[in-house]
């Protein structure tokens, strides 16, 4: 099939190119003309495994372009795949303007018995406004608006589009549904199941989706709480729960707070939708407020433990908002950084990937190549993300060469066990029961 791909994001790029590899001819458009050229030139606007590799082997056979003309890019396409960003916007409500242009820039240059369909993240009723927007354009053009919202993880990407667990397509068109069945037959074949339904219910699946994943998060980061408190260990529970498979054991690790591009602005527009359309979401408002608190409550515990120690410097390792990825979106380290450095600490830091992204937003850090540079001389070592290189420091070595052994482990990547042979003052979350 012929597809047009609107915005090489993570998910837009990453769709187009999973697309090429499915044996499509895909067309990716985005506004920015810097990162057209760059990707043209086989940079990507962010670090993603696989995606470079997969992206050059279909601009080599053909199949993957990329522009900045958008009326070309949708003229004559099958499908026009729309994939920008969906920030947050006033009040918790999701910001449409970027869909909305892209609908508006799209509309003149479509061909007849297109379908649209919208892979951003939108609120319910957007699949029905961008058809507006384009029909008050092309009059009695015949087209189609559906919905095929991505759920795809930064640092799987490829692997999570490839092998997706389920495939919601929403069009309120037969026709239209059958186009979208076509395009993703190669992994239907493999037996992927489908979710096939209207827009509304598409576009509402993405937000409880994500809502409820980001609940799970932070009730187990409130378990991991009341460990601390009774002496209990938060692995031994969260294994406990998680073996109910109609529970299941994904994200339940408890951390510094959720963040990146989607649980933060997906929550709020999710409370936003239930409160404009009077089925208030209490759980989630809730949940919204409880996870800023959380990053602030990291923050006061390092300032309490480093209260005695006279300009005290804080090492940062992890910046990105999770593993495996350079995105920095609402991480963790965004927030808790700068209540640090009012409060008068100096701050250090390493993120194998998410440097150049963080040092643009945190410009008074220190950046530093390796952990052991990072940690070089502080006060209080602090982890914020799950990076698999965390879990093997040596021990011994930082040791040696911090000025004051407090680590602070926000992703319980350390053996609590080890600490005392090396002097080490440990914080971790919800084991409550280890020294
Ligand atoms: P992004 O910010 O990384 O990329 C958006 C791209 O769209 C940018 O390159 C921008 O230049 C381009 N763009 C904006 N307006 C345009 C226009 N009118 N025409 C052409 N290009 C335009 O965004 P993202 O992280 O890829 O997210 C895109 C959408 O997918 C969002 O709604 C997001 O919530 C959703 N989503 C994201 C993820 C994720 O992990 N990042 C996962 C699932 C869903």
């Amino acid at each position: 099939m012929r597809v047009a791909m609107i915005g090489t994001g993570y998910v837009g790029l990453t769709t187009g190119v999973c697309l090429a590899e499915l044996g499509h001819d895909v067309v990716c458009a985005d506004i920015d003309g810097n990162r057209i050229a760059q990707l043209r030139r086989g940079i990507l606007p962010f670090a993603e495994s696989g995606v470079a590799e997969m992206a050059s082997r279909h601009m080599t056979r053909g199949r993957l372009h990329f522009t900045c003309d958008l009326a070309n890019a949708v003229a004559e396409r099958d499908i026009v795949m729309i994939a920008v960003g969906t920030p947050k916007g006033a009040e918790g409500e999701a910001d449409l303007s970027f869909v909305r242009n892209a609908a508006r820039q799209i509309a003149p240059a479509i061909a007849p018995k297109t379908v649209v369909t919208l892979k951003s993240t939108v609120v319910v009723g957007t699949a029905r406004e961008v058809r507006e927007i384009i029909a008050s354009e092309r009059g009695a053009l015949d087209f189609w608006v559906t919905s095929n919202p991505e759920f795809l993880r930064e640092g799987s990407a490829v692997a999570d589009f490839l092998r997706p667990d389920r495939i919601v397509i929403g069009a309120d068109d037969h026709d239209a549904a059958q186009r979208l069945i076509q395009l993703y037959q190669p992994l239907l074949r493999e037996g992927i199941p489908l979710v096939e339904t209207g827009t509304t219910n598409a576009e509402l699946i993405k937000y409880a989706a994500n809502a409820f994943l980001a609940l799970k998060i932070g009730f187990i980061n409130d378990v991991a709480d009341l460990c601390e408190q009774i002496e209990g260990d938060i692995s031994a529970v969260a294994q406990g729960i998680g073996l109910d498979r109609r529970i299941g054991s994904s994200f339940l690790a408890p951390g510094p707070g959720y963040g990146g591009s989607c649980f933060p602005k997906d929550t709020e527009a999710f409370a936003a939708t239930g409160r404009r359309h009077k089925a208030p979401q209490p759980l989630v408002e809730t949940l919204i407020v409880r996870n800023e608190k959380r990053k602030r409550g990291i923050a006061e515990r390092v300032l309490r433990e480093l209260s005695d120690i006279g300009n005290p410097t804080v090492g940062i390792l992890g910046v990105a908002f999770k593993a495996n990825t350079d995105d920095v979106r609402e991480s963790a380290a965004l927030a808790i950084v700068p209540i640090l450095q009012q409060a008068g600490v100096s701050v250090r830091a390493f993120d194998p990937w998410a440097q150049t992204k963080a040092a643009a937003l945190l410009p008074s850090v220190a950046w530093h190549d390796d952990p052991y540079a990072a940690l070089e001389n502080v006060d209080l070592g602090l982890i914020l993300t799950e990076w698999e290189a965390f879990r093997s420091l040596d021990l011994a070595r930082l040791a040696l060469s911090m000025r004051n052994r407090i680590l602070f482990d926000c992703r319980n990547l350390l053996e609590p066990q080890e600490m005392p042979r090396h002097g080490f003052r440990y914080l971790s979350l919800g084991r409550g029961g280890v020294p």
